[in-house]
């Protein structure tokens, strides 16, 4: 599960470090990728940069969350337990467990992933005690939430020439309207392993039931390879796809 921490409780640091993973996010858009960046960052300093390179390399399990942890990790070896992971979209079920996997201390992301996502949207990854062979992790979401749902908008307003059946879709009509926040649940969320150095101040307002990140609009994503069999939607059902996800 996941915690919807409020603009208004929202640490200026964290902020700060989810400007960074919106660069890396509008870094992919300009390069035809669904639009997530991350920055990973240990003791006030980034030690990764990654964004999608799905259709790059044709590679569906290329998220940003994977590049990322495939140049660190020899110079950081895990637990990744004092790292936090700042990252546009909720983490997909394949790059939750993989996080948990390496022991990451906390993920901090923008918009939810109703589709894919593996901090509470479709499975809990990220906390679920049924995982037991590695530690949970917090995360929390809501940071610069418009701002990456209006990316990945964006993107699928766009053709995108890597999808199975592109499609045209001059007809779209941006929207610019954000669907309010999540409503919350006094579900606890894991405190004990996070890092102290990225700390925020910021008070917990509730856990993020499955999918409440994720209001019914655009927040989400979906990967180059499926994007195009959502050429038909209307535009007000973005919410198909984890742009850096594997196909369902
Ligand atoms: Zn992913």
């Amino acid at each position: 599960m996941a915690t919807y921490i409020p603009p208004q409780e929202q640490d200026p640091l964290d902020l700060a470090w989810m400007r960074e993973a919106l660069y890396m996010a509008e870094e992919a858009l300009a390069n035809d990728e669904v639009p997530v960046g991350c920055v990973f960052v240990k003791d006030g300093g980034a030690i990764a940069r990654a964004r999608n390179r799905t259709n790059e390399w044709r590679n569906a399990t290329l998220h940003a969350e994977l590049e990322a942890i495939d140049h660190l990790i020899l110079s950081h070896p895990p637990p990744l337990s004092t790292i936090t992971l700042y990252v546009t979209v909720e983490p997909c079920v394949m790059c939750a467990s993989a996080l948990r996997q390496v022991g990451i201390g906390r993920v901090v992301y923008g918009c939810g992933n109703d589709r894919f996502g593996g901090c509470g949207s479709v499975i809990d990854v990220n906390s679920s005690s049924r995982l037991n062979s590695h530690p949970a992790y917090i995360a929390e979401g809501g940071y610069y939430r418009e701002e990456a749902i209006m990316l990945l908008r964006r993107f699928y307003m766009s053709q995108n020439p890597n999808a199975p059946k592109p499609k045209k879709k001059a007809t779209r009509v941006l929207k610019t309207d954000i669907p309010p926040p999540p409503s919350l649940s006094n579900t606890p969320t894991p405190q004990s392993s996070r890092p102290s150095s990225t700390a925020p101040t910021s008070r917990r307002s509730g856990s993020i039931p499955p999918s409440s990140l994720n209001p019914t609009v655009g927040d989400h994503i979906q990967s180059g390879q499926t994007e195009g069999e959502d050429g038909e939607r209307n535009p007000d059902t973005l919410n198909s796809v984890d742009g850096h996800v594997s196909n369902p």
